[in-house]
């Protein structure tokens, strides 16, 4: 079974594929978190990503390129969880000749938020630059405005959660990644899922829906 979760910016693609790879024993393929661990690295790549992801820019095809195929060197077993990867057509191509042999995309699951309730989400959240913690003004601020409950640090938002950027992004995603949205669903295997519903009841309907494809096969 290879799943992939598909939805804009702050639609909970991250938070989601964490609790679906624990319970149905299945490897995350998260791109962002590649490529903001490669964005560390003072090396000219490393600068590069860091000042497309700045930007809320997507980083060029013969980067993504290499970093799936050295993934699927490693993993050769089906049994993977795409989050934030295809992001455009012709990553849904390549994607999809590279399964062929791995079982191909078994469900795309849509997370659907509207684009007023991603720049609430993605606006109002903290992090703290020292210890990693990760706040929401709205739905969990830190007892003291802007210092963090756990190290004291200052806290600060993320380059790429500042308006611009998320404006950025989210326009991307509507270019980008809706004809994504189209190309699995004429494949026959997309789903859509209210995501702007609790973190709780968006894992319980992705969950039904993997079991339903578990029942069919
Ligand atoms: P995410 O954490 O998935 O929202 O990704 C953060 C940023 O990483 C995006 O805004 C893009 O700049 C970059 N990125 C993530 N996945 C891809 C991808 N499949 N193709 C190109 N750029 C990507």
């Amino acid at each position: 079974m290879n799943l992939v979760l598909l939805g804009p910016p702050g639609s909970g693609k991250g938070t989601q594929a964490e609790r679906i790879a624990e319970e149905f024993n299945l490897k995350v393929f998260s791109t962002g978190n590649i490529l903001r661990q490669l964005a560390k690295e003072e090396t000219p790549l490393g600068r590069k990503i860091k000042e497309i992801l700045r930007r809320g820019e997507l980083v060029p095809e013969e980067i993504m390129a290499e970093i799936l195929a050295d993934f699927l060197a490693k993993e050769k077993r089906e049994g993977i969880l795409f989050d934030g990867y295809p992001r455009n057509l012709e990553q849904a191509k390549i994607l999809t000749s590279h399964l062929e042999k791995l079982g191909g995309v078994s469900l795309a699951i849509y997370l659907k938020v509207r684009p007023e309730v991603v720049v609430k989400r993605l606006g109002s959240r903290r992090i703290c630059p020292n210890c990693g913690a990760v706040y929401n003004l709205e739905t969990k601020p830190p007892k003291r405005e802007n210092v963090c409950d756990s190290c004291g640090s200052r806290l600060v938002q993320r380059e790429d959660e500042k308006p611009a950027a998320i404006r950025k992004r989210l326009a991307v995603f509507e270019r980008e990644t809706l004809p994504v949205l189209e190309f699995f669903k004429k494949e026959g295997n997309l789903v859509t899922i209210d995501g702007e519903a609790s973190i709780e009841a968006v894992y319980q309907e992705i969950k039904e829906e993997i079991k339903k494809l578990k029942i069919k096969n």
